[in-house]
């Protein structure tokens, strides 16, 4: 049904962007294909190599699972961000992806735990890094006919710590900014750093560019570092939420914030 040459196509997972774009005539598709009941799409599973995420399984049961906690403790601490709890109850991940609004949380977690998004299509199946799927304002890599199935995760190494934070105005609205961090110390010094940042872009960004300097340096030096040169890397527009200046200042606070809580549990940890 999605390969339906020349017409527009649109899957319903949740329903919970879709339908209120389908009330506002924002999107007027020839055809819906409900997906909700794809059990195949569906769960939490543990592999030898991490974990896989199907595309329809939602916010909430991510947030309840306990693989989620042990293995991928980032988006357990990302999920109770999203919107409210009935929202979280219907809402998917492959939906939220899929959306891919650069305020949305799930987008910034999966390019900060290095995520392969599985997408296919009735003539076959491709795998793509989570960096290489964002392209732009609600705007990813899927093809024509193509839909998102799942996702999957590496196995957290020993000693990595996840965070996450953001600013909103309320809770559950979306972030004004907001930050996914994977840290690694050895000897007190960052051996690894993954970024996420959501709401400073039109897409999620990584700014490899700091988490490359950032290789060596001590918590503290690092907040410092962000702080100089996090706006060479991230984009932020002004909106009726915010400056483009204010959003870079969230940021850059949200990232000391977040390497200071990293460096008290390496501390208690060890
Ligand atoms: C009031 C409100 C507040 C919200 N606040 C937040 C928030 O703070 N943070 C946040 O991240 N989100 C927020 N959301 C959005 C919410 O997370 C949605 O659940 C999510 O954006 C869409 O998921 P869905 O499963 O409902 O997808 P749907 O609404 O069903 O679909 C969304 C889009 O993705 C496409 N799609 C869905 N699944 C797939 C797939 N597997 N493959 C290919 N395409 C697919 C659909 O065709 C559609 O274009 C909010 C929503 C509301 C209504």
């Amino acid at each position: 049904m999605l390969a339906q040459p020349g017409k527009d196509v649109r899957v319903l997972a949740g329903g919970q962007s879709l339908i209120a774009a389908l009330n506002l005539r924002l999107s007027q598709p020839d055809l819906l294909v409900d997906i909700s009941r794809v059990v195949d799409w569906k769960g939490i599973g543990q592999t030898s190599a991490g974990l896989t995420i199907g595309a329809l399984t939602t916010h909430a049961q991510i947030a309840c699972s306990a693989h989620v906690r042990g293995h991928v403790p980032l988006l357990a601490l990302a999920a109770p961000f999203i919107a409210h709890p009935a929202i979280r109850n219907s809402g998917t991940l492959g939906g939220s992806v899929c959306l891919a609004d650069p305020a949305a949380e799930w987008p910034a977690c999966l390019i900060a735990l290095g995520a392969t998004m599985r997408l296919e299509r009735s003539d076959g199946m491709r795998k793509i890094p989570a960096l290489n799927f964002f392209r732009g304002l609600y705007e990813t890599a899927l093809e024509p006919g193509e839909i998102l199935t799942g996702v999957e995760l590496p196995a957290r190494e020993p000693d990595e710590i996840h965070l996450f934070d953001e600013f909103a105005r309320r809770p559950g609205d979306f972030a004004i900014a907001g930050l996914a961090m994977s840290v690694r110390f050895e000897k007190a010094r960052i051996a690894k750093l993954n970024l996420g940042f959501l709401g400073v872009g039109s897409t999620p960004l990584s700014a490899p560019r700091l988490a490359q300097a950032c290789m060596g340096l001590s918590a503290a030096e690092a907040g410092l570092l962000a702080k100089q040169t996090l706006a060479e890397e991230i984009e932020p527009s002004s909106d009726h939420h915010a400056s483009a200046d204010y959003r870079v200042h969230l940021a850059q606070v949200l990232m000391g914030r977040l390497l200071t809580r990293a460096a008290q549990q390496m501390e208690q940890a060890s």
